[in-house]
C-alpha cells in the first residue's frame, strides 16, 4: 500500500473531478471510482469543469454528476482527485477554485509525466490504456468487488481510450478486464448504441463537412483540418462530436499524423493530434504547452485559427522530417 492507497483510506468527503469537456475515460474512471469510495464508507461528489456529454447520459442511472457553476459554492471536501490529466490548469475556471480551497490533490492518470503534475500523492501509470483500467486496479488492492455501475464505467473508459480495442494500446489488460466485465454483466452493443446510435439527424451532414475541410500536406504524411466558430456552434447544437473525423482521417493510406483545430469561444484554437506509425505526437503537443501519448495528445493555442494550422503544419513538418522521409 502507498501513501495514494493511505489518503483514500484516511480521507472523509472526497471531490471528484477531470479535465475540460469530460471524455468516456475521464467519466467512465469517476463512475468507478465514486462506487469504490462509497464502498469504503466515503462522501463523494463528482464535480466536472463542465456537464456531462448527453452520450453518457445513461451512468446517471446509478451516479451523479455535478459540475461547476460559478455562482455556486464548491461541494464540501477534504481531498481532490484529479482523474485522467494531472493538472489543475486543465480543469479550467474550477482548477482555479480548486486550487484556491486548498486541499490535498490526488491524481489517478495515464499521460506522459502525470507524476510531475499538480497531484501530492499520484497513482500513475503512462502505459495504462485509459485511467478507468487504474480505478480498476485499485478496485483490486482495496478487495472491494465491482458493481454493474463500476463495470460499466471502466467498460466506458477502456472503450473511449482504445477506439474500441482498436488502437495499439488495447494491450492484454485490456482485453481481459472487457472479458471480466462483460462476464459480470456490462451489455457492450448497448453501451455502443447509446454512445454511436443516438446522433442528430444532421450529424452525417456535418460529419461530411468537416471532411470536406480537410487537407493533406507533407507530401500527404498529415491530414489537417480546421473547424471555425461558425461550425462548432453548429455541431454544439447538434451534440456533434467531432472525435469522428479523426478516424477517417487516420485511416489513409500514407497519412501518419492527423491534425483537428478547432476554434474556441473564447478566442485560442484546440488541436487534437493522432498518430499512426513512429511519429510521436505527445512531443509536439507538449512544445505547445498541451501533453497526451505517443499516439493522441493534444494542446490549447492562443492563436487565430488561421496562424494556428499554420503552426501545428510547421510543427508537425519538422517532427515528420526528423523521423524521415521528405515533407514536400
Ligand atoms: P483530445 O485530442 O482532446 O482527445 O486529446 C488527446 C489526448 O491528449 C488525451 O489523452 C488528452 O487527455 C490529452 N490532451 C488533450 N489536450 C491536452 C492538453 N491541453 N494538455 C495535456 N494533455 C492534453
Ligand atoms: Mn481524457
Ligand atoms: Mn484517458
Amino acid at each position: 500500500m502507498t501513501q495514494f492507497h493511505d489518503l483514500l483510506r484516511a480521507e472523509r468527503r472526497f471531490l471528484l473531478t477531470g479535465h475540460e469537456h469530460p471524455d468516456g475515460d475521464c467519466v467512465g474512471a469517476q463512475t468507478a471510482l465514486s462506487h469504490l469510495l462509497q464502498a469504503l464508507g466515503k462522501e463523494v461528489v463528482i464535480h466536472n469543469p463542465d456537464p456531462l456529454a448527453k452520450a453518457y447520459g445513461f451512468l446517471r442511472q446509478h451516479t451523479r454528476f455535478g459540475h461547476h457553476q460559478a455562482a455556486e459554492p464548491l461541494p464540501a471536501h477534504d481531498v481532490v482527485v484529479l482523474l485522467d490529466c494531472s493538472q489543475l490548469r486543465r480543469v479550467g475556471q474550477l482548477g482555479d477554485r480548486l486550487r484556491a480551497a486548498g486541499k490535498p490533490i490526488a491524481v489517478i492518470d495515464h499521460h506522459v509525466g502525470s507524476d510531475r503534475g499538480d497531484g501530492q500523492v499520484c497513482y500513475v501509470d503512462a502505459k495504462a490504456a485509459a485511467t478507468g483500467a487504474l480505478v480498476r486496479r485499485l478496485f483490486r488492492e482495496f478487495g472491494v468487488p465491482l458493481n454493474l455501475a463500476a463495470a460499466e464505467g471502466v467498460f466506458l473508459s477502456l472503450v473511449s481510450d482504445t477506439g474500441w480495442f482498436r488502437y495499439s494500446n488495447a494491450d492484454a489488460e485490456v482485453f481481459t478486464m472487457a472479458a471480466e466485465l462483460v462476464a459480470a454483466g456490462v451489455d457492450a452493443s448497448k453501451i455502443y448504441d447509446q454512445l454511436y446510435r443516438q446522433n442528430h439527424p444532421d450529424s452525417a451532414a456535418l460529419l461530411a463537412e468537416a471532411l470536406g475541410h480537410a487537407s493533406l500536406r507533407c507530401a500527404g504524411r498529415l491530414a489537417i483540418a480546421g473547424l471555425d466558430k461558425d461550425y462548432m456552434d453548429r455541431a454544439g447544437r447538434a451534440d456533434f462530436d467531432t472525435d469522428a473525423v479523426l478516424e477517417p482521417l487516420r485511416s489513409m493510406v500514407g497519412i501518419e499524423v492527423v491534425a483537428l483545430l478547432k476554434e474556441r469561444f473564447d478566442g485560442g484554437v484546440k488541436v487534437s493530434l493522432r498518430a499512426r506509425g513512429d511519429v510521436d505526437v505527445q512531443r509536439i503537443a507538449a512544445a505547445f504547452g498541451g501533453g497526451g501519448h505517443q499516439k493522441a495528445a493534444g494542446a490549447t493555442l492562443k492563436l487565430t485559427l488561421a496562424d494556428g494550422l499554420r503552426a501545428v503544419e510547421q510543427a508537425v513538418a519538422a517532427a515528420l522530417t526528423a523521423t524521415g522521409g521528405q515533407v514536400s
